[in-house]
């Protein structure tokens, strides 16, 4: 029965790198997934000449050079660079946080006024801060913190910012320069032809199956393989025995516009709590509104985020890497570490806020100790 040497479970970036770097050493593998699609979250679809990013927008950068360098073999990325704009009731400010933000919500000038602004604001933190809320005021100030972060965040997460942990929000660079760049990476881009073209060439000749739900018949494709990746959700694979970790879900409503123009951004936050959606995402402008030949495009696609708590049946998107599911975390890895010819890995299987660059690494990482 043994045919394989690796069964991969998931096709997304972790699991495709390995299959791929497993695959060139000389291993056999198979990589099944549950849904009919490969590449995971990643995956975009091609609708009216638009590569729409079917589960979440989804933009590469890294600051690793090893990463990069391998990811580019697979894809050529172009020059998108991710400037999010943030529109709190109406009024429009510029992401991340940097002098065009300031001078839009305090009308200071220069970067003096805007460190003295913050400066005053951030004083009511006495001490490390404890929370997000406490983190987002100690660095920029309440101001922002309450028409920016405040809603977007609790929307987002569906918790408030005093029970969230604050490593979230440093995710977000704080700058007194203009600078709308929102990542601090050396390289930036989206892959050239959507991101499934980028998995197809990182799967190429190796054996996939699609519609396969490796947790209904676990012991059959055990049977099959001497090894197992495993990239779902960690809980799931022990049938949620220690209770189920938190996720958050998110619901995208698509909707296809007979107009060239819906917002002018790829990304607009809604950082308000009254608008239901998170942020609208126009897909086109990952690729400045060109097709695949260069021409206009003469409609556009947007896409509605609706953040909620994940229950069973829904799509995980975002872990809550929480303290409370951190310690359960940690009981699920002991369980994992005691089970054999299996690697549990991504975004779900560590149960990590990942980005993708950060998977690429990982999934390299384990690739190079466990293949000789
Ligand atoms: N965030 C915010 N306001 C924004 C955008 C982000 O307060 O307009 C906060 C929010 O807490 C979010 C975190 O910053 O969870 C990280 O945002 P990012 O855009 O990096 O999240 P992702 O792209 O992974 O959804």
């Amino acid at each position: 029965m043994e045919n394989y040497d690796y069964l991969i479970v998931g096709s997304g970036l972790y699991g495709s790198i390995f299959a791929r770097e497993a695959t060139d050493k000389g291993y056999k593998c198979l990589v099944i997934d549950k849904r009919d699609n490969v590449g995971g979250n990643i995956y975009t679809e091609k609708v009216e000449g638009i590569n729409v990013h079917k589960y979440g927008a989804h933009i590469f950068h890294t600051n690793n050079q090893k990463v990069w360098d391998y990811i580019t073999q697979y894809a050529t990325f172009n020059r998108f660079t991710n400037s999010p704009v943030a529109n709190y009731k109406g009024e429009l400010y510029s992401l991340p946080f940097n002098m065009y933000t300031f001078n839009k919500m305090w009308g200071v000038v220069t970067p003096e006024e805007a460190a003295a602004k913050i400066e005053e604001q951030r004083k009511e933190i006495k001490g490390e801060p404890h929370n997000l809320e406490e983190q987002a005021i100690s660095l920029v100030g309440r101001d922002i913190y309450e028409k920016l972060i405040k809603g977007y965040t609790e929307k987002q997460w569906g918790r408030d910012c005093k029970d969230l942990p604050s490593f979230i929000i440093k995710r977000l660079p704080v700058r007194l320069t203009f600078d709308n760049n929102y990542f601090n990476a050396l390289y930036q881009g989206i892959p050239v032809g959507g991101y499934t073209k980028m998995i197809e060439n990182i799967l190429e000749g190796i054996e996939v199956r699609l519609n396969e739900d490796y947790l209904e018949k676990k012991h059959e494709y055990d049977a099959m393989a001497t090894k197992v990746v495993y990239t779902g959700a960690i809980d799931a694979y022990f049938n949620y025995s220690l209770g189920n970790l938190e996720y958050r879900s998110v619901r995208f409503e698509n909707e296809i516009l007979d107009k060239p123009n819906f917002q002018g951004n790829a990304a607009v936050n809604y950082t308000d709590c009254e608008t239901p959606w998170t942020r609208i995402i126009e897909h086109k402008w990952f690729e400045f509104g060109k097709d695949e030949y260069g021409n206009d495009l003469p409609k556009t696609i947007i896409s509605r985020e609706y953040s909620s708590e994940w229950n069973p049946g829904d799509e995980p998107y975002y872990p809550v890497n929480d303290e409370k599911n951190g310690v359960l975390y940690k009981k699920y890895r002991a369980l994992a570490d005691k089970e054999k010819n299996i690697i549990f890995g991504g975004r779900l299987g560590e149960y990590k806020y990942y980005d993708m660059d950060a998977v690429i690494a990982s999934a390299l990482h384990i690739a190079e100790s466990e293949l000789k």
